[in-house]
């Protein structure tokens, strides 16, 4: 079983519908509200732990009901959260969605995602190294991705950086990883006036870009290679980046050959857009196995 320490953001998603959206100053009446715990750390850790991995979460709550309700979901999907720290005076994540003629508008508040510290992945160290894999992404301070970086490099343990939302980061951060997946929007911020061609061959093995419905490329050493995706009837991709990243690190860490990790990914995330949510649509081990 591969060990996965995800570090990262958890958070809550505050969805509301409504057919009309207000404008400045206005009130309206809106149709249904739901809370769907989300993150992008917190997704990976979930989706990872479906597909069978052993996953250690390193991330923050706050100090406040939706911070019960993150770590219970984590509790339930198999996600070890001794590592999940409450945080004083601090409210947890969260994701105000409103969907809304046919379109949604989001204010992300990070919350308690900013206290995911350089001293608090120093806490969770002994976790940390004895993991098989170590996956990030940037809902959380830059100056934590770059002291993760070190101490991956440091104890030699593969780090896969999900480097989304998008901004730029240090060479230093892009050396230390084993494996970079931006998708397209990304990958410009990362390697701005650089083409893709450039950016991949610069990174043989280690820069793979997601390309949503298309699959995922990167440069093997020799080639450029393009791994299509699989074809699915796509109700929501909300959350496909998360599973590919998931599912990526899971059979890296098992020692899957790059080519099998990326169609193995490509399986899960493809699976995942299929159903309503970014968690609820993550596949299990057995659902991915079924359809490969
Ligand atoms: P993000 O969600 O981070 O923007 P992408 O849209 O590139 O990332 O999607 C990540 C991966 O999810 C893709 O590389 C692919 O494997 C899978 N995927 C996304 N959208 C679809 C789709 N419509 N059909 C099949 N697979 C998809």
């Amino acid at each position: 079983m591969a060990k996965i320490c995800v570090i990262g953001s958890c958070s809550m998603d505050l969805v509301v519908t409504s057919s009309k959206r207000p404008h400045a100053g206005e009130t309206v009446l809106g149709e249904s509200f739901a809370t769907v715990p989300g993150g992008k750390g917190a997704n990976q850790a979930v989706a990872a732990s479906r597909l069978g991995a052993e996953v250690m979460m390193v991330g923050c709550v706050g100090e406040d009901f939706y911070g019960t309700e993150i770590m219970e979901n984590l509790k339930r999907n198999r996600v070890l959260t001794t590592n999940v720290e409450p945080v004083t005076h601090t409210k947890s994540g969260t994701a105000h969605i409103i969907l809304a003629e046919g379109d949604n508008s989001i204010i992300v508040v990070k919350g308690a995602n900013d206290s995911v510290t350089p001293a608090l992945v120093e806490r969770a160290l002994d976790a940390i190294k004895g993991s098989d894999m170590v996956l990030i992404q940037q809902e959380i301070p830059e100056e934590t991705v770059s002291f993760v970086s070190e101490l991956c490099h440091k104890f030699n343990i593969p780090m896969l950086l999900n480097p989304a939302p998008a901004r730029p980061i240090s060479d230093a951060i892009i050396e230390n990883a084993a494996y970079l997946t931006p998708n397209e929007h990304e990958c410009t911020i990362l390697f701005p006036g650089m083409s893709t061609t450039d950016a991949l061959r610069k990174y043989p093995n280690k820069l793979f870009i997601t390309e949503g419905s298309n699959g995922v490329r990167f440069y093997d050493g020799e080639q450029e290679v393009l791994v299509p995706t699989y074809k699915v009837n796509a109700i929501d991709t909300t959350g496909a980046g998360d599973t590919f990243n998931a599912a990526f690190a899971v059979a890296l860490a098992e020692g899957s050959s790059i080519l099998d990790s990326v169609k193995f990914a490509n399986r899960a995330a493809s699976l995942s857009v299929t159903k309503f949510g970014a968690q609820g649509g993550m596949p299990t081990r057995a659902e991915v196995e079924a359809n490969l």
